[in-house]
């Protein structure tokens, strides 16, 4: 795979880091990444993952562009109101760099659709804000062997971790907690969501570069209001109902 003068041009900021290179950048053009929830989060990953060169993005999110999402899902422009967003965002992605393929699925992650949309990309985001579609992507990603980058966000705090097969998402969320809440009803400072899904497309990156060492079984915490981070561990949970028992565990 060889790249044209433009493409070379593009990525020279890339190209002069020693932990990327030309060799990083191949890497990148032949990735494919799976982002679940075209939100907040979704916005700023997939475009940074866009310029990046990742070869191939599919988008994954039921919703339509609303006037509320404009505060944060930096995708979208007042033009897009109404559209399918997996389709606004494709336009804009395209628009951004036309050297990678992008795809969108307009419809839920689900039982159902999870198979086929997790198996044949490299890696997984999830920027969703439901407990249960989380739970679907990461089981998916545990059946499939695929890494899982993992964010959150809500009011002032945000988090990002990265997931394999062990320990798993659910690892660290056995149940969905009683006392969840939506950004929809408590509210997020929309500049967070470009914070913790910028994190998770550089997660992204040092994954498929090889760079650097990824949150791999940790969890940056990030508390706005204080102006502090902090990283914690996650254990593998004997018990998950994921990953736990007598399953092998996944280097
Ligand atoms: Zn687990």
């Amino acid at each position: 795979m060889s790249f044209t003068d433009e493409e070379i041009e593009r990525y020279a900021r890339h190209l002069v880091l020693r932990e990327v290179g030309g060799p990083g950048q191949q890497k990148l053009k032949a990735a494919s990444v799976l982002i679940v929830g075209a939100g907040g989060l979704g916005s700023p990953a997939a475009l940074y993952l866009a310029a990046a060169g990742v070869g191939t993005i599919i988008l994954a999110d039921p919703d339509e562009v609303e006037r509320s999402n404009l505060q944060r899902q930096v995708l979208y422009a007042d033009d897009d109101l109404g559209r399918p967003k997996v389709d606004a965002a494709a336009d804009r992605l395209h628009g951004l760099n036309p050297h990678i393929f992008v795809a969108g699925f307009n419809g839920a992650f689900d039982e159902a659709t999870a198979d086929e949309l997790v198996e044949g990309v490299d890696m997984v985001l999830d920027g969703t804000d439901d407990f249960g579609v989380r739970f679907c992507v990461n089981a998916a990603c545990v059946r499939h062997g695929k890494p899982l980058v993992s964010g959150a966000i809500g009011r002032w705090t945000g988090q990002v971790g990265v997931f394999g097969a062990r320990p798993c998402y659910r690892c660290l969320v056995p149940e969905i907690p009683p006392d969840a809440e939506t950004c929809t009803a408590v509210g997020v400072v929309g500049a967070l969501a470009g914070v913790i899904g910028s994190m998770m497309a550089v997660e992204a990156v040092k994954l498929i570069t090889g760079a650097g060492e990824p949150l791999a079984g940790r969890l940056l915490l990030y508390d706005a209001l204080a102006g502090e981070t902090r990283t914690v561990r996650v254990a593998a949970d004997p018990e998950c109902p994921v990953c736990g028992g007598d399953r092998s565990a996944f280097p």
